[in-house]
């Protein structure tokens, strides 16, 4: 049997390869490596698709996350509420502005920021809450927009793990006051390479972005702001123009293979193998597909990952340590136990495989071989 693999990024990209070799050889062509017009074409195409007036694309996503709070006033003494479950990205980008991160647990069914946890943590200084729509599905638009309204304050999304994930009828990146995507490769749309893009309704932080993306220059050496060097290259805007047209035949790809999984993993719950809550049909893009290995399972995370990395299934943890029992951040002052669910996330969670074009034979595999290996490890006991 073949194994499976944790992504195949070579399904998607094989039936696009004459058109995007084209798209690359045009860009050598017109010469237009910075800023170029497949740039702007992109930035357009990309905010419409999400309902939103202006894309600003830049170097990476968490470039997005630090110019993107930047440019909405968010600075130095401001504290903004930010997931201890979430890729370290989300809180270095929020360090690059200024702001203070102020960590808050998880929903322990969902892994997505628990608003009341959030709620408890704020103080005169807080000025922003930063969700993110991790693994695919959005935080509660509706009750999101209702918290900021309640404490004054300001959202910024961190929609890197959730492209055109949709939610009550908000498309992600367009509840909040500005938005960012990252088109890192694997993410459910990826470039050759890094890439993101700040997404805003608002003329003067899209204005601001453009400048902080390129010298803090509003114009040709004139530098009204302090900026930096964090564009998206048009080469990579050349490569998402192709792909931009597939992501919602992607998104649902993966949508009716995590549909697949739930349905197939339901006779698991009693074995304490149950994956996260879809509370958003088809709105969920399942960047990733996680299941929780509950403390009742005869085996623990760990096993069941070696088990079934024999058997020819790769899997992934996203992610082992939370943000703040992460070495670096030791300064932010947090320590074990500060988070209890988001702890128990990090010791319970596997990704399982999901990508676009998984298939039905393969999903139908991986859950007979969770079976085989639960029914192994029973028997021994018995
Ligand atoms: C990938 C990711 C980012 C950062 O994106 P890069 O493009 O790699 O900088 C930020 N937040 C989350 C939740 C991510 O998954």
């Amino acid at each position: 049997m073949t194994n499976i693999p944790f992504v195949d990024l070579s399904l998607q990209h094989e039936p696009l390869l004459d058109e995007i070799k084209q798209s690359l050889l045009d860009v050598v062509a017109r010469g237009d490596f910075i800023l170029g017009q497949d740039v702007r074409d992109f930035e357009q195409q990309f905010a419409q698709l999400t309902g939103v007036q202006y894309g600003i694309g830049v170097g990476s996503g968490t470039d997005a996350i630090a110019l993107g709070l930047q440019a909405c006033g968010l600075g130095p003494g401001d504290e903004v509420l930010i997931p201890a479950n979430t890729f370290i990205a989300t809180v270095i980008g929020a360090l690059h502005s200024g702001v203070t991160p102020i960590l808050v647990d998880c929903d322990p069914k969902t892994a997505l920021i628990d608003l009341e946890a959030a709620q408890q943590a704020i103080t005169p200084k807080t000025k922003a809450i930063l969700p993110v729509h991790l693994y695919g599905q959005m935080v509660p638009p509706q009750a999101l927009l209702d918290f900021a309204q309640a404490h004054h304050l300001t959202i910024f999304e961190d929609a890197a793990q959730a492209h055109l994930a949709h939610r009550e009828g908000y498309t992600a990146g367009a509840v909040g006051k500005a938005a960012a995507y990252s088109f890192y490769p694997s993410k459910n749309l990826g470039a050759f390479g890094n890439g993101g893009i700040v997404l805003t309704d608002s003329e003067d932080i899209a204005h601001k972005i453009r400048c902080y993306r390129n010298y803090g220059a509003a114009q040709k050496y004139v530098h009204t702001e302090l900026g930096t060097n964090s564009r998206l290259d048009t080469l990579q805007a050349a490569v998402l123009k192709v792909k931009l047209p597939h992501l919602q035949d992607w998104n649902l790809s993966r949508n009716q293979a995590a549909a697949q999984y739930d349905k197939a993993l339901n006779p698991l719950a009693d074995s304490g193998i149950t994956p996260l809550e879809n509370q958003s049909g088809t709105g969920h893009i399942y960047h990733l597909y996680i299941v929780r290995i509950e403390p009742s399972c005869p085996l623990n995370r760990d096993e069941i990952q070696a088990q079934l990395s024999d058997r020819g299934i790769s899997t992934g943890i996203h992610y082992p340590i939370p943000c703040h029992l992460q070495p670096a951040y030791h300064h932010l002052g947090y320590q074990e136990g500060d988070f209890p669910q988001a702890e128990a996330l990090c010791r319970e969670i596997l990704s399982l495989p999901m990508y676009p074009g998984l298939s039905e034979a393969q999903v139908t595999r991986v859950v007979d071989t969770l079976k085989e290996i639960l029914a192994d490890a029973q028997s021994l006991r018995a």
